[in-house]
């Protein structure tokens, strides 16, 4: 009898799940192989920074599915185990228990890690990251037990901690090297939205400042000043994890680099998630995003060409924060670098109102901050990619429908 077609995924987070999901649902009825470092089942992270990381959710509500499902579904789950190479010629893959798989085709779904203090006393005990379930449940009883906290970093993950740490009552330092937060992600007028909200809610938002040394009491910056701190917590970006496809000679370049059907530079080998740089049709180039909803949804396109049927991932990039009683989403891609504008429409100061990122007069990104019935208007703007007035567009009193052309 030959042996029945296996695929394996390599990786244990969201887009290694739906991968599993999406395969079963496309028919696919061989073997299923899913092999996690973590010794979790998959799960979600956006919580660890918000609900779960504040004590709101529950535990068991963070992981996409139960043991019961994989069981159900026939999914061989290898959780605490690493991928720890693969030989495309041979088509096998090597588990960190010495075990060898072979299989028919991979995906790569190892996602990304957070970047790592290098300055003097990185090392010590109190300086945490957040990625993992593990990591929230330490800084969870850190904030339980600190009086003040240094946060480095006013990303997404650094200004979602300052948010839980204050709503613990811990005293908060931010350090950010940038003039605003979030300055390459949203631009400097909407960073000061984010900066005027943390510093309402009594986080001590220093920018313009750099780290110079995590000290035993805390941290010091370049200008000499220190900053006392019980835990210092850097949030200071993530790479995506590509040793393993660097290593088995795909080609790398900002993740694993993909066509548009996630398929890497070998054609038995898939990438999705945080780790794939992929080429987006509607965007004309390459793009990695670490969105959930990027490794939400491009799983069942991997899943459909791993099949050998055709598939795109077209799917505009889509991103949510909730901090304190601020909720946003954001969507679509300004590439970085390049010359944009932004248009407000509505109240800033009141923390009410949307934003788009104008190329040529085009609308390219869009984000509602604290108002929620005008996504799918948002949406078909940044699809359509026609002209608009700027001031129709920042002007309440002209509905959004009637700046996007009939039949886009
Ligand atoms: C704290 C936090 C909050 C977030 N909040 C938001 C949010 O509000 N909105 C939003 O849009 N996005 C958010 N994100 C981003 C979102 O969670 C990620 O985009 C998503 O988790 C990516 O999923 P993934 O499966 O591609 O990778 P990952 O979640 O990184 O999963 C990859 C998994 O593979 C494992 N792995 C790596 N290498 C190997 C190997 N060689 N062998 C076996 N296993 C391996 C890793 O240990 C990891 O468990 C947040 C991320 C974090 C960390």
């Amino acid at each position: 009898m030959p042996a029945p077609t296996t695929f394996v995924i390599a990786g244990g987070g969201l887009a290694a799940a739906k991968a599993a999901e999406a395969l079963r649902e496309e028919g696919f009825d061989g073997t299923i192989v899913l092999v996690g470092r973590e010794p979790h089942l998959p799960y979600e992270r956006p919580p660890l920074s918000k609900g779960y990381l504040q004590g709101g959710d529950e535990r068991q509500k963070i992981f996409v599915h139960d043991a019961g499902w994989y069981r159900e579904h026939a999914v061989d789950v290898r959780t605490g185990v690493t991928v720890t190479a693969v030989d495309p010629a041979a088509h096998q893959v090597t588990l960190s228990g010495g075990e060898r798989l072979r299989y028919d085709k991979l995906l790569l779904a190892t996602g990304a890690t957070p970047r790592r203090l290098t300055v003097p006393g990185h090392d010590r005990g109190h300086v945490l990251y957040l990625r993992t379930v593990d990591d929230s449940d330490r800084l969870r009883a850190t904030l339980s037990t600190a009086r003040r906290i240094a946060v480095v970093g006013a990303g997404w993950i650094g200004l979602e901690t300052a948010a839980a740490a204050r709503a613990a009552g811990v005293a908060v330092t931010v350090i950010e090297q940038e003039r605003q937060p979030l300055l390459g992600a949203l631009g400097p007028e909407i960073g000061a939205v984010f900066a005027g909200l943390h510093r309402e809610h009594g986080v001590d938002l220093r920018l313009g400042a750099r780290l110079a040394e995590v000290t035993e009491e805390g941290v010091r910056l370049a200008d000499g000043s220190h900053i006392d701190a019980d835990a210092v917590v850097a949030g200071i970006g993530a790479v995506p994890d590509t040793d393993l496809a660097a290593a088995a000679g795909l080609t790398v370049d900002n993740g694993v680099k993909t066509t548009a059907d996630l398929r890497t530079s070998d054609p038995d080998i898939f990438a999705a998630g945080d780790v794939a740089n992929a080429y987006h049709p509607r965007l004309g180039g390459h793009v990695r995003v670490e969105h959930w909803a990027n490794a939400l949804n491009q799983p069942a396109v991997a899943a459909r060409a791993m099949l050998g049927k055709e598939a795109a991932y077209e799917e505009l990039p889509y991103f949510y924060t909730d901090q304190y009683d601020l909720g946003m989403e954001y969507l679509g891609h300004v590439p970085p670098g390049t010359a944009h504008d932004v248009v407000v429409r509505g109240d800033v100061r009141e923390r009410a109102f949307l934003a788009f990122w104008l190329r040529d007069d085009r609308v390219i990104a869009a984000m509602n901050v604290n108002i929620w019935d005008q996504g799918d208007q948002l949406k078909a703007l940044v699809l359509a990619g026609s002209p608009v007035e700027r001031a129709a567009l920042a002007d309440p009193s002209v509905a959004l429908e009637r700046l996007v052309p009939s039949g886009a």
